[in-house]
């Protein structure tokens, strides 16, 4: 059984852990260096990437992360997390830093102000089976992606239909919604694929 840790400097780390363990593998929260020495893998929850940032920084847990990641660690990113992983912030704030690792440009609370958050039924291949339920909130979508970044999914309806809120590229996997809050771990079990080589 692979252990997955959860970054827990902030925002919803409790439920990745709850998802991580129903997915069929150890979870634990990763706060210091020693705690990611200890993980195969790390999701980065939903939050508030400003936060987290500076926390991460705080916590002087940004180099070890960075070594990691760059290292092939596998990791998974939900919403904020999801702004951790990337390379680039469109309009980013001159204080704000990303760990990075995927090669997109995600846009910050893209959805705007009118559609704060919305629920929508999602067909991924990747997941298989029926629509992924997908709960944004205050949520990035990505705005590029590099050659070697695979689409897991596009927003389906309305006026943001065709942006991307999934991808992955080799290790590394982000989504703009949350599937921690729902009950459906089809994410959680894929990243758990991925961490122990099988998908
Ligand atoms: N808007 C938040 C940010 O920019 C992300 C929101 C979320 O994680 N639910 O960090």
């Amino acid at each position: 059984q692979p252990t997955i840790g959860v970054l827990a400097v902030q925002g919803d780390v409790r439920e990745h852990l709850y998802a991580v363990e129903q997915a069929g593998a150890r979870a634990t929260t990763v706060r210091r260096t020693t705690e990611l020495d200890g993980v195969d893998a790390l999701i980065i929850p939903g939050g508030e990437s400003t936060t987290m940032d500076k926390l991460v920084r705080a916590f002087e847990l940004r180099d070890p992360l960075r070594a990691r990641l760059g290292a092939g660690m596998p990791a998974y990113g939900s919403c904020a997390g999801m702004i951790m992983l990337a390379d680039r912030i469109a309009d980013a704030r001159p204080d704000q830093q990303t760990l990075g690792g995927l090669d997109i440009t995600v846009r910050r609370n893209a959805f705007g102000r009118q559609v704060d958050s919305f629920e929508e039924d999602l067909h991924i291949r990747a997941i298989g089976g029926a629509p992924m339920r997908a709960v944004f909130i205050r949520a990035p979508w990505v705005e590029e992606v590099g050659e070697g970044v695979e689409v897991l999914a596009r927003v389906e309806d309305g006026p943001a239909a065709g942006r991307i809120v999934a991808v992955r590229q080799g290790p590394l996997m982000a989504t703009s919604f949350h599937p921690e809050v729902t009950g459906d771990h089809r994410f959680h079990q894929l990243f758990v694929e991925i961490v122990r080589g099988k998908a």
